[in-house]
């Protein structure tokens, strides 16, 4: 758990609520809340952890079971024809919550083509 207050380990502990979709020990999905698309969920590990610069091999099992579910959990969750996975990391990134996470972004119809943001 990082030091300073994170809304993400918020949401895992109870604190704030969310709309959630999918939870087990490792991993929570829930609605993002300002979401850009007709389907924009946000998949997180529990545990925190900045982003994928601080990944290290403590994080693979997850990391692996995230990149397994997401497809289902898409598919549940109202895009049956495809969806997007998105990563903002750090500055560059603009990355705005310090806990990593996976926009799952969908619906029906495609998505914009640009690649910025999510
Ligand atoms: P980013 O860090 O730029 O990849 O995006 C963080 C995302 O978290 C944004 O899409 C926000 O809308 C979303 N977000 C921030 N706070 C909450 C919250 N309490 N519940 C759900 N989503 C949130
Ligand atoms: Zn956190």
């Amino acid at each position: 758990m990082s030091q300073t207050p994170c809304i993400f380990c918020k949401i895992v502990a109870g604190e704030i609520p969310a709309r959630k979709v999918f939870e087990d020990d490792d991993v929570l999905v829930f609605h993002d809340i300002h979401p850009q698309a007709s389907m924009h969920l946000l998949m997180i590990p529990k545990r925190h952890v900045e982003n994928l610069y601080d990944a290290d091999e403590t994080h693979s099992a997850v990391l692996g079971k995230m990149m397994t579910i997401a497809g289902k959990i898409a598919h549940e969750q109202g895009s049956p024809d495809g969806f997007r996975l998105v990563a903002n990391n750090g500055r560059v990134g603009r990355q705005e919550v310090y806990h990593l996470h996976f926009h799952l972004l969908g619906g029906t119809e495609p998505l914009g083509s640009g690649m910025n943001r999510h």
